[in-house]
């Protein structure tokens, strides 16, 4: 493996050689317990931190100073152009410690640096300046009724909201969530995958730099069945936000259903992209091979069913395993990186394991499906050909970079073979017919539909699933109803 890297900055340094404690009303905390765990570095396998570990106590704590920072001081007193303006200067901040961030965000995860860098951490300051912005703008409704009645409605924030995101853009997940909750005047307790917390923490004492009060944003490091479990079962939170898997978005629902939580979920994908007879064949190959390739496959809207009219599919096939062969693997933290490793060993294991079922169920491997060092989570980026509809691999999430590749004749044919999932993030059509494109778009059922390009997100473009994908839209103003209430306000004139 190349060894050369990219030097860490001070600033990480004396990070990585700090504690790492969980932020609550608004300090550095160890753990109730003193609990830590350690965090892993995926290129290399080494120990890259350990971090104090929240449990149920904890999770008490952040919720109790969620709840007062909620109810009284400062946060509820300010305008809203104040609020906006804290949200504003955060982003700032992000951008000074951008670097910082994104080599942590690094070394963390595994994603090449210059990509955290744009993607991750750039992304994560514009989400909040879009969501700054909203902070102002977040309108109720004048309601006629008749000349003796005056009815309106105001947005008030919903409340204590607690958020538990996943490893695979840690930041910038994080920013999808607190963006809308601060900028309608929530407060919040969020749990960082226990994969990935170092980012988030480094951000901490931005938002305590920015001027947000004690208590606004509580930060709790931890695992799933202790740190999550507790908030998804505490009885003084208001709102529980998911992103991650299919299989625990359904427990939480279950389990929010005996406090009536408001729950929002988005959850995995299978997402299928379609490469009509009249495409851009060339625009089309990179599509599809970025589609699914970006973020090492790890990423819930990746286009991992890839339908090619049967005029273009041995082209295809051969041109994305061509491609697959030249992807540069490495330590994210080398310049020269085109990917990096998976997020952890079980992540590894359970890719490598589609692999296999993939190969036992009769697919044809046509590029990759190798583990390519002695040490780290790498896999090589691999594409199946010839697969059944039926097949594992065809049907299940896999979050990985492996690519099922599928021809068709007809339209029709592929618009019914695309809906048949489980799920409904997002999916894609290639067409050089803009009419066609639309025709398509409008019959697939999946939250996001991109006509010729693939994986385009923005903060003002909403996000979210059909079916088993999830529940609720995050980004644009949809975010902003998954944290206000309504209220209906009647004015007797008579
Ligand atoms: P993955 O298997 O890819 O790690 P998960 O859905 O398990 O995806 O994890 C996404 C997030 O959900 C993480 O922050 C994880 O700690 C958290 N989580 C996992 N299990 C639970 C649970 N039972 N209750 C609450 N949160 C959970």
């Amino acid at each position: 493996m190349i060894t050369s890297q990219i030097e860490l900055k001070p600033k990480v340094n004396a990070f990585l050689d700090g504690n790492k404690e969980l932020y609550i009303n608004g300090e550095f905390v160890p753990s109730v317990n003193g609990e830590k765990f350690e965090v892993y570095n995926p290129a290399t396998e080494e120990i890259l931190a350990e971090v104090s570990s929240a449990h149920e106590e904890d999770i008490d704590k952040a919720v109790k100073a969620a709840r007062n920072a909620f109810e009284e001081g400062e946060w509820p007193k300010l305008s809203t152009a104040e609020r906006s303006h804290l949200i504003y200067k955060l982003a700032d901040l992000i951008d000074q410690n951008r670097e910082e961030l994104a080599q942590l965000e690094a070394l963390d995860n595994g994603k090449p640096y210059s990509v955290a860098l744009e993607d991750d951490i750039d992304g994560t300051a514009e989400h909040f300046r879009y969501y700054a912005g909203w902070a102002t703008k977040v309108l109720g409704q004048t309601v006629p009724i008749s000349p003796d009645y005056l009815n309106y409605t105001v947005h008030e924030p919903v409340g204590v909201v607690g958020q538990i995101i996943p490893w695979n853009f840690p930041l910038s997940m994080a920013s999808w969530k607190l963006g809308a909750a601060l900028a309608t005047g929530c407060t919040i307790v969020l749990k960082p995958a226990e994969q990935t917390p170092l980012s988030l923490l480094y951000a901490a004492k931005l938002f305590k730099e920015a001027g947000f009060p004690d208590g606004v944003v509580n930060f709790v490091p931890g695992f799933g069945d202790t740190a999550g479990a507790a908030i998804v079962d505490h009885d003084d939170i208001d709102k529980l936000a998911f992103t991650g898997s299919t299989a625990v978005g359904k427990s939480i629902m279950r389990k929010a259903a005996d406090s009536v939580k408001h729950v929002t979920l988005e959850l995995g994908g299978k997402s299928p992209n379609i490469i009509l007879e009249d495409a851009d064949i060339e625009k089309a190959i990179e599509g599809a091979f970025d589609g699914i390739m970006y973020n090492h496959g790890q990423n819930c809207s990746a286009g991992s069913r890839v339908y090619v009219h049967r005029k273009h599919y041995d082209r295809v096939v051969d041109e994305l395993a061509k491609r697959a062969k030249e992807v540069k693997l490495g330590n994210g933290m080398n310049p020269d990186t085109d990917m990096g490793p998976l997020v952890s060993k079980k992540q590894f294991d359970r890719v490598y394991g589609y692999i296999e079922k993939g190969i036992e169920e009769g697919a044809k491997l046509v590029a990759g499906g190798e583990r390519p060092f002695d040490k780290g989570y790498f896999i090589t980026p691999t594409v199946f050909a010839d697969v059944e509809d039926n097949m594992t691999i065809a049907r299940e999430e896999i979050f990985g970079p492996v690519v099922t590749v599928f021809p068709f004749d007809a339209t029709e044919e592929v618009i019914r073979r695309a809906n048949d999932s489980l799920y409904g993030l997002a999916a894609a059509v290639w067409t050089e017919n803009i009419k066609t494109g639309h025709k398509v778009a409008h019959r697939l059922k999946a939250g996001t539909v991109w006509i010729n390009d693939y994986n385009l997100e923005n903060p003002a473009a909403a996000f979210g699933g059909y079916k088993q994908s999830g529940i609720g839209r995050e980004m644009g103003s949809y975010a902003l109803d998954n944290y206000t209430e309504v209220k209906s306000i009647w004015v007797n004139l008579q």
